[in-house]
């Protein structure tokens, strides 16, 4: 099941109907934002709240397909 881990998975595109391992993109998902709010209420300075947003480990991550780029499932970090 694409989706449920951030890493490349072995599946089949819905698009190109290939067997394919998924390409992964991080992006800022619900925890970014809750990292970057969480940052802000202790007081941190514009810059530390803009750190979330750097960090992979807070990210959700997209699945994509390698051949024909379709947009394949995403892994959340929260959800
Ligand atoms: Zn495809």
């Amino acid at each position: 099941m694409v989706g449920g881990n951030p890493f490349p998975t072995r599946t089949t595109c819905p698009s190109c109907r290939q067997e394919v391992t998924s390409v992964t993109k991080s992006v800022n998902g619900l925890l970014t934002w809750l990292a970057c709010g969480g940052l802000c209420l202790i007081g941190c300075v514009f810059g530390c709240c803009l750190i979330p947003f750097c960090v992979d480990a807070c990210k959700d991550i997209e699945h994509y397909c390698p051949n024909c780029n379709t947009y394949i499932g995403i892994y959340e970090r929260i959800g």
